[in-house]
């Protein structure tokens, strides 16, 4: 069985991130890129299902060369083959979603994977948007899944509950933090990612859909008030919260 996992280099979340100097878009200087971490479990599901059934895992990221950084520790993890399709321009998700689709269909893989949601621009919609460019069956926000001959049963995670699907494959999956905590590459993994290729594709070129107009910061949080140190400030506490923050 072939296993694709589609996987982004984003900003470490525990980065600070500043916007740049054209008010619309990142500073990227000083900041450390990580694989988007749903897309982690996303590798770790393929990589078990692999374990338990064979078969073969392929990554793909669309972007410039500072992404092969995320695929090589893909690779680490234990994938078969890495492919960027690399592409230094500026594309919104639908122009992300068309590469990944492009070279997914050639792929053929049956089983697609993606993170639920790329932890940078958090739209949540290249999954679901190749899905629909391939003409797949999807199931999101998935926990976990269980693969039986052409079938797939996955159970998604939905408000205040779950709901257990089941899909035809090929399917595309966008995977949530469940039952497919990432596992750390071995030593013996990082070594042999080291020299593995790591396959280049040149995608179409697309003009972007969707315009970046600005980009600004929340503003900086007020520094918060000690009304007393002791109980006899709790009726003033409660006139405030009260009165003032309006939460009780
Ligand atoms: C106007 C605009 C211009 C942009 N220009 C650039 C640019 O020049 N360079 C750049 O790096 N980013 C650029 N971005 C950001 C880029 O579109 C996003 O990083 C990427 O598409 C993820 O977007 P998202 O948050 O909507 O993903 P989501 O829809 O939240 O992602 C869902 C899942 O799709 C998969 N996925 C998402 N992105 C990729 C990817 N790149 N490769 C493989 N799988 C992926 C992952 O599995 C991810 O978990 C731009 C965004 C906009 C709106």
């Amino acid at each position: 069985m072939k296993f694709a996992v589609c996987i982004n280099h984003v900003p470490d979340t525990a980065t600070k991130v500043h916007v740049g100097p054209d008010g619309k878009s990142i500073e990227k200087t000083g900041v450390n890129y990580v694989i988007s971490p749903y897309d982690e479990y996303a590798v770790e599901a393929a990589l078990r299902f692999k374990e338990k059934q064979s078969g073969e895992v392929i990554v793909l990221s669309w972007g410039g060369d500072a992404h092969k950084e995320s695929l090589r520790k893909a690779l680490a993890m234990g994938v078969d083959k890495a492919v960027l399709l690399k592409d230094d321009s500026t594309r919104d998700s639908f122009g992300v979603a068309r590469a990944l689709a492009d070279y997914l269909r050639e792929l053929a893989p049956d089983v697609i994977l993606f993170g639920k949601q790329s932890v940078d621009y958090d739209d949540s919609a290249v999954g679901i948007m190749v899905a629909e460019m391939l003409g797949l069956p999807s199931a999101a926000v998935v926990v976990s899944m269980e693969i039986t001959g052409g079938t797939a049963k996955a159970d998604r995670e939905i408000e205040g509950g779950h709901e257990v699907v089941e899909v035809q494959l090929p399917a595309v999956f966008t995977i949530q933090k469940g039952a497919y905590e990432p596992r750390y590459p071995s030593l013996k993994g990082i070594m042999a990612a080291k020299g593995k290729p790591i396959e280049e594709r040149q995608p179409a070129p697309m003009e972007a859909k969707v315009e970046t107009i600005t980009m600004v910061k929340p503003p900086a949080k007020q520094a918060g008030k000690i009304v007393g140190t002791d109980v006899g400030a709790v009726p003033e506490l409660v006139r405030l919260l009260h009165e003032e923050a309006k939460v009780i």
